[in-house]
């Protein structure tokens, strides 16, 4: 079976720009923003359907959610974190984490290229937050 993306990144196949890790969890900067600094939190398990992980993992999810809305927000100077789940575009568990200002900031056709050079400047930002 071929590894998807999100497995190429965890394994360091797939270059990315991480923005935090623990042992079970990876969050790293969507190549496609809606906005600048939206996030893709993931499990580093393959696990296709988020209501198929066991609680502790889901819970771990969740709470790495709500760990990182504040440092993103700050880094971006965003209203809010809006929170999209659909894992239909990768059957990998991932929780989009995306600064938002107004709802329709969370349309999916908002996604274009972001260039390497304004996802490294937008990851150091956020790194820079997240490690006050
Ligand atoms: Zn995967």
């Amino acid at each position: 079976m071929n590894k998807c993306i999100f497995c190429e990144i965890r394994d360091g196949e797939c270059p990315a720009h991480i923005i935090w890790e623990d042992e079970k969890l990876l969050a790293f900067l969507d190549a496609h923003p809606f906005n600048p600094g939206h996030t893709l939190l993931v499990t580093k398990k393959h696990v296709d359907d988020i209501f198929d992980l066991d609680d502790e993992l889901y819970s771990s999810l969740f709470l790495a959610a709500k760990q990182l809305s504040e440092p993103l927000k700050k880094a971006t100077n965003a209203k809010r974190i809006g929170v999209a789940i659909e894992g239909l575009s990768v059957p990998h568990v991932h929780i989009h984490l995306v600064p938002i200002r107004k709802a329709s900031d969370l349309n999916p056709q908002r996604a274009k290229d972001a260039s390497d050079e304004e996802l490294a400047e937008i990851c150091e930002k956020i790194r820079k937050e997240i490690s006050e």
